[in-house]
């Protein structure tokens, strides 16, 4: 029924959309999905959307979040719900996650020499990867072969995942902070944090999951979330952003209670790097004819 919704939403909502086993591998058996994921890596069949995020204060685009998708040659696009679970139970999301830091760092390399100006991406990274024995250094081996720049990257992090062993996490986030990395904590509020080490943790940023900022305009306990995880992120010194923005009516909130970067639908959906070099530039032309209709 969720592949179903998600194909749903993909093609433009207000439809009704029934489950057929072609949509989703979840129908193949495991065993084959294991393998055609397997193959899929060889052939190159995994490809990362980028979803922009808008700073408020300038109304800029500062940065991007990397997600992931598979492009399978009969089912089409797979969307991340779909094998990211069967991906980490396999241990595949080891390749996977490598592949996509990966590709990230090449895509920072290619966005500056086109000029491109400074787009800092966030990936996403799975407790599978972040348990790993030697993860800062083959995150430093990356960076080396790609000569990409650690500080135009950010790692994102469930709060859940960072705060299940605290010690030993606390170890390896300060070592990817030291190669120059952010840290940021995704779907923040919707785990359960200790207070006690969230002001010991290197981190940079915290994430408002979308949960909160979906009910942000109907429920009062959702704006008192919000406005305390600002506060309590300004307190820290980190920034605070909010996924999953729909709305002007959400923007608008948002801006009031504080936050410094939105993401979501709003701006614009994940889509691939050809299409987010346009949007970014379109989208910079825009902002850059208003400044002058306001000067003028
Ligand atoms: P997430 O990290 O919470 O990513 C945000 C998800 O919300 C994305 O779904 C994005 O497309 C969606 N989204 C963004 N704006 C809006 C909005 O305004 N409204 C709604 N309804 N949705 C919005 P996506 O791309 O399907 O990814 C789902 C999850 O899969 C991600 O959740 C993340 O946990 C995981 N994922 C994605 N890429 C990777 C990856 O490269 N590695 C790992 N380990 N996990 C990944
Ligand atoms: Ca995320
Ligand atoms: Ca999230």
């Amino acid at each position: 029924a969720d592949i179903a919704m998600y194909r749903d939403k993909e093609h433009g909502r207000n439809s009704v959309r029934q489950f057929i086993p072609e949509m989703g591998v979840t129908a193949i058996s495991r065993l084959n999905m294991e393998g055609a994921m397997r193959r899929g890596l060889e052939r190159g069949e995994f490809k990362l959307h980028y979803q922009p995020k808008i700073e408020l204060a300038s109304q800029r685009i500062v940065g991007a979040e990397a997600l992931v998708r598979w492009q399978h040659p009969q089912i089409g696009l797979i969307h991340p719900i779909e094998f990211i679970s069967l991906a980490e139970e396999s241990g595949l999301i080891l390749p996977l996650g490598e592949w996509v830091l990966a590709e990230v760092c090449r895509q920072q390399v290619e966005w500056k020499a086109q000029g491109m100006g400074l787009v800092k991406t966030a990936i996403n990274m799975s407790s599978r990867q972040f348990r790993q024995e030697d993860l800062a250094e083959r995150v430093a081996a990356v960076f080396a072969q790609t000569c990409a720049d650690p500080a135009l990257v950010t790692l994102e992090l469930t709060e859940s995942m960072v705060m299940h062993d605290v010690n030993s996490t606390l170890v390896a986030l300060r070592t990817l902070k030291q190669l120059g990395l952010t840290i940021s904590l995704d779907d923040f509020g919707t785990g359960y944090s200790s207070l006690a080490y969230l002001r010991k943790l290197p981190a940079g940023e915290l994430k408002i999951d979308r949960g909160f900022v979906l009910d942000l305009e109907s429920s009062a306990d959702a704006r008192a979330v919000v406005d305390a995880v600002v506060k309590l992120a300004q307190a820290l010194g980190l920034k605070v952003v909010a996924e999953g923005v729909e709305t002007e009516g959400q923007a608008n909130v948002l801006r009031s209670l504080g936050c410094d970067e939105l993401q979501g639908y709003l701006y614009a959906k994940p889509m691939p790097a050809p299409e987010f070099e346009a949007f970014v530039a379109a989208y910079r032309a825009s902002s850059q004819t208003q400044l002058t209709l306001s000067a003028g």
